[in-house]
C-alpha cells in the first residue's frame, strides 16, 4: 500500500503532526477538549435535529447526553500522569514508572444507530490521551455525517484531527493504511473485516460490536415494572440499540402475565397508534426495513406486527411461539421486535444463553437476588444489568464493551482514556554504582554463580 491510496496523504500528514509532538502537552489536549465542548454546546440543537431526522423525526433519541457526561471526566485527564511503581533491591535508587503514552494516529469508525454519541465518546478519550485522530462517521445517517464533517473541523486543530466521509469501498481503502490504533463500532461481521485489515499492520483494535442480548424474567417479579423496563429498552430508538434486550426467556406462566403488561406499557409509551407517536421513529433504511420485516415471519405476533414500507415503519411488536431455530433467533434483530422464548426454569435459561455467542449484555429480572446472581455467575457477556435494561451504560464508572462475538476491549469514562493509551513501562537508572551491579556481567565464575 502507499502510492495510489486516496487517504495516504492524509494519514502521512497526521503522522507528521504526531511525530512533531504537538498533541502531547496537557494544555494542548485540554484546549482541544474544550473546543469539543464548545462544539457540543453551540451545535446542540443541530445535533438533535440531525439525529432526529436521521432516525425518523423521533423525540428523545440518542442525542448529546452521552458525550456531555463523558466530557468533564475527559477534561480532567485523571490518569495522564506517570505512575511510579514498586522496585526490587537492585533498582531501589532508580526511577521506575508507567508512562501514559498516546498511540499515535488513531482511526475511529462509527455506525449509524447513535451517530453522534459513538463518534464523540471515543474521540474525547483519543484526544485526552494525546492522539491524532481520523473519524469516519456512518454513511447511512447522512445528516449526522454531514454535520460532523462540516462543523467539527472548525472547532478542532486540523493538523491533528480529520473527518472522512466514506462508504464501504472508500472505508476499505482507508483501512489499507497503517494506523496506530483502530476503534471500530459496528456489526460483528464488519468487525471481522476491520480486524483482518488491522492484522496486516499488527494494529491494535477495539471492537465494539453487537449481538443478541438475552433477558431472563423469573417467575418472581413485579410484572408491570418488568414489562415497562423491558419495553423501554427494546423499543428505545426503535430497537436499533446495541444493548437492547433482544429476546425474553421466561416460563409459559410468566409469558401469560407478561403479555398484557407489555401491551399496557407499549400503549402507555406510544399511545394506541404508535405510528403517529412523536416518540417512535422509523427503521433507518430500506435494507434494514426489509431485513426486520422478514424476521417478523418467525413465531406469532400477539402485539403489533403492522408494517408500512413507505414510511419504513414497524410497530412495536411482541412475538410468541418462537423456536430457537427460527430466523429471528439467528441474528441480532436491531428493530422494534421482541420475541419470547419459553424455558422451564433459570437453569434452562442459563443453558440457552451459554449455548450461543457471548452477548454484549445479559439482563436478568427477579425479586429474588439469588436468581439474578445465579444468572450473573453462570453466564459470560460484555456487561450485565439486573432488574433493568440499558441503565448500566449511563455509569461512566463502568467499563463498556463486549466479549467474544460482541467485541474486544472496553471504553467509557476513564476506560476510554486507557483504551487510547499505551502503558509504557520505563526504568531510568543512574550512571554510577557499577560495582554493585558487576555481578551480572560474564565471565560467570563459580563465585558469581554462588557455587
Ligand atoms: P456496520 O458494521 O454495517 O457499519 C459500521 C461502520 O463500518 C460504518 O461506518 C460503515 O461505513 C463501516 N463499514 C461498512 N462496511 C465496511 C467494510 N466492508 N469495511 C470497513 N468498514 C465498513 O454497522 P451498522 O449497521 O452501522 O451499525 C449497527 C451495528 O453496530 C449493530 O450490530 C450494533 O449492535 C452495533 N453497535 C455496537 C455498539 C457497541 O457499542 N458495541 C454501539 C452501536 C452499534
Amino acid at each position: 500500500m502507499g502510492r495510489g491510496n486516496p487517504y495516504a496523504g492524509l494519514v502521512r500528514r497526521l503522522q507528521a503532526t504526531w511525530l512533531s509532538g504537538k498533541t502531547r502537552p496537557m494544555e494542548y489536549r485540554v484546549a482541544q477538549l474544550e473546543a469539543l465542548g464548545r462544539f457540543l454546546d453551540e451545535k446542540k440543537q443541530d445535533i438533535l435535529e440531525a439525529t432526529a431526522s436521521d432516525m425518523g423525526k423521533v423525540r428523545g433519541g440518542p442525542g448529546t447526553g452521552g458525550p456531555h457526561g463523558q466530557r468533564s471526566r475527559g477534561a480532567a485527564l485523571p490518569t495522564a500522569l506517570p505512575t511510579h511503581v514498586d522496585k526490587n533491591l537492585v533498582t531501589q535508587l532508580d526511577s521506575a514508572f508507567i508512562r501514559k503514552d498516546p498511540y499515535g494516529v488513531v482511526l475511529i469508525i462509527a455506525p449509524w444507530n447513535c451517530p453522534i454519541y459513538v463518534i464523540l465518546v471515543p474521540l474525547i478519550g483519543a484526544i485526552a490521551a494525546g492522539n491524532c485522530v481520523i473519524v469516519k462517521p456512518s454513511e447511512m445517517t447522512k445528516n449526522s455525517e454531514r454535520l460532523v464533517a462540516e462543523a467539527l473541523p472548525s472547532y478542532l486543530d486540523n493538523d491533528c484531527f480529520a473527518v472522512v466521509m466514506a462508504g464501504v469501498q472508500e472505508t476499505t481503502r482507508l483501512l489499507e493504511n497503517k494506523f496506530d490504533y483502530i476503534f471500530f463500532t459496528g456489526s460483528s461481521s464488519m468487525g471481522r473485516i476491520v480486524m483482518a485489515a488491522a492484522a496486516k499492520h499488527l494494529t491494535p483494535v477495539t471492537l465494539e460490536l453487537g449481538g443478541k442480548n438475552p433477558c431472563y424474567v423469573s417467575d418472581t417479579c413485579d410484572v408491570q415494572n418488568v414489562a415497562r423496563r423491558v419495553a423501554w429498552g427494546r423499543f428505545f430508538n426503535m430497537g436499533q440499540t446495541c444493548i437492547a434486550p433482544d429476546y425474553v426467556l421466561c416460563s409459559v406462566e410468566m409469558q401469560e402475565k407478561l403479555l398484557p403488561a407489555l401491551r399496557e406499557a407499549i400503549t402507555d409509551f406510544y399511545g394506541p397508534k404508535p405510528q403517529e407517536s412523536p416518540d417512535f421513529g422509523r427503521i433507518v433504511g430500506d435494507k434494514h426495513f426489509q431485513r426486520v420485516q422478514m424476521l417478523l415471519r418467525s413465531g406469532r405476533a400477539v402485539i403489533g406486527g403492522q408494517t408500512d414500507e413507505k414510511e419504513r415503519y414497524i410497530a412495536p411488536t411482541v412475538l410468541v411461539d418462537v423456536l430457537p431455530s427460527d430466523p429471528i433467533m439467528q441474528e441480532e434483530i436491531f428493530g422494534p421486535v421482541l420475541p419470547i422464548v419459553t424455558v422451564a426454569n433459570v437453569d434452562e435459561a442459563i443453558d440457552f444463553i451459554n449455548s450461543r455467542e457471548r452477548p454484549l449484555v445479559v439482563y436478568a429480572f427477579s425479586s429474588d437476588d439469588k436468581v439474578v446472581n445465579q444468572v450473573l455467575e453462570r453466564t459470560s457477556s460484555g456487561g450485565f444489568c439486573g432488574n433493568d435494561t440499558l441503565m448500566h451504560v449511563t455509569l461512566t464508572s463502568l467499563p463498556f464493551g463486549g466479549i467474544g462475538n460482541s467485541g474486544l476491549g472496553r471504553y467509557h469514562g476513564k476506560f476510554t482514556f486507557d483504551t487510547f493509551t499505551h502503558h509504557r513501562g520505563c526504568l531510568h537508572r543512574g550512571m554510577g554504582r557499577e560495582a554493585l551491579i558487576a555481578l551480572r556481567y560474564p565471565p560467570y565464575s563459580q563465585q558469581k554463580l554462588g557455587l
